[in-house]
């Protein structure tokens, strides 16, 4: 299960989820109707167990006690909620002992910190607002209440070089956390629906920063090269690979998010949130008027954009370090889906993108930097 807190403190320039102030007069409404929202789709599907929950952003550390406390009642009321793993998104200078005590009265087991940088520099180049100096306080509380924690970093920012990623990857894992995903940062200028949420003229500023920012950013090889800097540092650190941007301690994968890249189902509640339910892909808008309209008149999620269910499986398994296994593919999918994702991948023999080990494929580490590539050739001719 995935819920959606869209507030934020301050909106980072190269953000594109479905965020708003925390200011906003929506927010008391908006709760309300994630409230309801819960309580309906909790019914209409029977009452099932989450096995996992993520309660993402937006900032929903910035939520108060009480809100946190709500919402837990209304997971509680709606669903059997036992999860194997539940995680809350943290802005590092959002959190207290009260507000962290909150989500472990819910049942948090995890603590996921979008630090991003560690360094004065990379929080400046990527327009945080947090400080250096806010994300040990947060990995300390969290570890308090005995929580997994799990750090975000970004790569590839405006000047960004070799020894500033060291450091960064170095400060990190001085923090000893369970997980860390490294992104590259992306610039898509193309406006989103979540746009709306923010008032003002605030889109041309985006824009201005992402086009100045696009400029100063290292090229593609610098990139490719900072991701193979994180690979060789995190595994000389303990860490294990396991999907393109992610690694973990032994035992410490998240099980969400696994469970996406399994392309096994999910329920998302709140603005923008998406669902994968009996096979069928489904969202709720990201502008949050249009969502807050939908859920009031207690009408369900949009159906999202079809997909071909065989194809997002085989992109989705690659992904991950245990790849695409043909045989379990063809028993979800068919041996028709099977033998084309084995002749589009079998394509790029020689190419030193995909090796093989019996019926299994999975990207070399050449493929996760051209992984693009080795996803074009699944798709239908
Ligand atoms: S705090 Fe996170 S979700 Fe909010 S605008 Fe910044 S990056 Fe986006």
């Amino acid at each position: 299960m995935y819920v959606h807190i869209p507030f934020c403190a301050a909106r980072c320039p190269y953000c594109d989820f479905a965020t708003a102030p925390a200011t906003t007069r929506l927010r008391a409404r908006y709760l309300a109707a994630l409230a309801a929202e819960i309580g309906r789709e909790g019914a209409a599907l029977g009452r099932p167990r989450a096995r996992t929950l993520f309660v993402g952003g937006g900032t929903p550390s910035l939520l108060e006690p009480d809100e946190v406390d709500a919402l837990a009642a209304a997971l509680r009321g709606a669903f059997a909620f036992r999860p194997l793993e539940a995680t809350v998104e943290a802005n590092p200078a959002t959190l207290d002992r009260a507000r962290l005590g909150a989500w472990k009265r819910l049942g948090i087991t995890r603590l996921s910190l979008g630090a991003q940088s560690l360094s004065a520099e990379g929080l400046q180049a990527l327009g945080r607002t947090h400080q250096p100096g806010d994300v040990a306080p947060a990995v300390a509380a969290a570890r308090s209440l005995g929580l997994a924690v799990a750090i975000d970093l970004i790569f590839g920012w405006p000047g960004q070089t070799a020894e500033l990623w060291a450091a960064d990857l170095a400060a990190a894992q001085a923090l000893a956390p369970d997980h860390l995903s490294c992104y590259p940062l992306e610039l898509e200028t193309e406006r989103e629906e979540a746009d709306a949420n923010w008032p003002g003229g605030g889109w041309p500023v985006v824009a201005r920063w992402r086009a100045r920012a696009a400029a100063a950013v290292p090229d593609e090889d610098a990139v490719a090269s900072l991701y193979e800097q994180a690979e060789r540092t995190l595994r000389r650190g303990g860490f294990r690979h396991y999907e393109i941007a992610n690694w973990a301690r032994p035992r410490r994968r998240s099980r969400h998010n696994l469970a996406y890249w399994r392309n096994d189902e999910w329920i998302g509640l709140g603005a923008g949130a998406h669902s994968h339910l009996g096979g069928f892909r489904s969202r709720n808008p990201a502008a949050l008027t249009a969502y807050l309209a939908r859920a009031e008149a207690g009408l369900g999620r949009l159906a999202a954009e079809r997909v071909d269910e065989a194809v997002d499986g085989a992109i989705l398994a690659l992904r991950l370090d245990e790849g695409l296994a043909l045989d379990r593919h063809a028993a979800r999918f068919g041996r028709v889906a099977a033998d084309r994702a084995r002749r589009g991948l079998r394509s790029l023999d020689g190419t030193g993108l995909v090796r093989w080990s019996g019926e299994t494929a999975r990207l070399t580490p050449r493929g996760r930097l051209l992984a693009t590539e080795v996803f074009l050739r699944l798709l239908p001719d």
